[in-house]
């Protein structure tokens, strides 16, 4: 059974293929604004100039056509309207031009489950991090249950903010990153965490009016020792909370080595378990699309409308 999956709830555009459950094909274009930060028109249309070649692409890698596909899945939310629209157009159109089911999926969700998939880990917290979404969660009863949230913006949206201000252009968590890593002196940020909920904001103001001179290094280093040691310990919370003896990191800023081992050693202080989720699946792709709606196939959807705030706690998880 062939599965396409579209994604383009955001920066990227994504076409996964899954042959059953294996994954033949993943590619992707992300839209890389000249200034500041992601304008949703040029986004969608950067989405809408990509995607025939994007399902091209996939199609060739996967060796198969599009007369092979028996199910199409797409990010139903939450994103940004004008380019969840471009994402669903395609997987309508490719839906109509096969004759095929078309599902719709949960983009966070997908996060989570391309993170157990590629992990192995079957019962993880999961630590969700991109740049719109930072949410601690584990799963009960059916559904995926949000243990801790931000309280304002995503970590993701943070580092591209600060990235912002330090001249580095968006998506900055790489470039800040390497930066991080010839860092020597810890600047004292506002460390923001109440239970298991972080919040950001107040860190971007207190980031914009340190006094020159700080080296840029400095700053990234302290800016990933906080925010990660924030993220780490609020999903020890929850580790120790529901008894679960493993951690995923999942979402775009799971790329980060720095996060990845924090909770490494935070794992290992606590005889739990803890595995890396590969690169080209931690931040937004087709492949996890087409995972969550190969996970999903057999669902009946009372409709296929976007949906922009889509909450991971609202889906009924009845394939677990
Ligand atoms: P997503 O929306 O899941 O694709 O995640 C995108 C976010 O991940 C953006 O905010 C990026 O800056 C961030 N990101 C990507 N790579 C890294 C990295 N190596 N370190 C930190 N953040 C990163
Ligand atoms: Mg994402």
């Amino acid at each position: 059974m062939y599965t396409i999956g579209i994604e383009s709830t955001a920066h990227t555009f994504g076409v996964g293929i899954l042959k059953d459950d294996e994954v033949m094909a993943s590619e992707r274009d992300t839209y890389r604004p000249k200034s500041g930060g992601i304008i949703p028109r040029e986004a969608a249309a950067h989405h809408y100039r990509t995607a025939s070649d994007m399902v091209s692409r996939a199609l060739k890698k996967a060796g198969i056509s599009l007369a092979d596909i028996d199910l199409v899945a797409f990010s139903q939310g939450p994103g940004i309207l004008s380019c969840l629209r471009v994402g669903s157009a395609a997987a309508k159109f490719i839906g109509k031009k096969t004759g095929k089911k078309v599902v719709g999926v949960n983009h966070c969700i997908a996060h989570l489950e391309i993170a157990r998939k590629t992990t192995g880990l079957a019962d993880p917290v999961m630590l969700y991090v991109s740049g719109g979404n930072t949410q601690i969660i584990t799963y009960s009863d059916g559904r995926y249950i949000v243990f801790g949230e931000t309280q304002d913006i995503g970590v993701g949206n943070l580092i591209d903010k600060v990235g912002r201000q330090l001249s580095i252009p968006f998506p900055a968590g790489p470039k800040i990153e390497e930066l991080a890593a010839k860092g020597k002196r810890y600047i004292k940020l506002p460390y923001s965490l109440k239970g298991m909920d972080v919040s950001f904001s107040g860190i971007e103001t207190f980031v914009s009016r340190l006094q020159k001179p700080f080296s840029v290094e400095d700053a990234c280093y302290s800016l990933q020792e906080t925010v990660f040691a924030m993220l780490i310990e609020a999903s020890e919370r929850a580790m120790a909370y529901c008894k679960k003896d493993s951690l995923v990191i999942t979402g775009g800023v799971a790329a980060n080595s720095r996060l990845n081992e924090m909770g490494k050693i935070m794992c290992s202080e606590r005889g739990a378990k803890f595995d890396i989720v590969p690169k080209e699946f931690t931040g937004d792709n087709g492949a996890m699309i087409a995972y969550a709606g190969y996970l999903m196939r057999d669902y009946k959807q009372s409709d296929l409308a976007l949906r922009q705030r889509f909450r991971t706690d609202t889906v009924e998880i009845a394939y677990r």
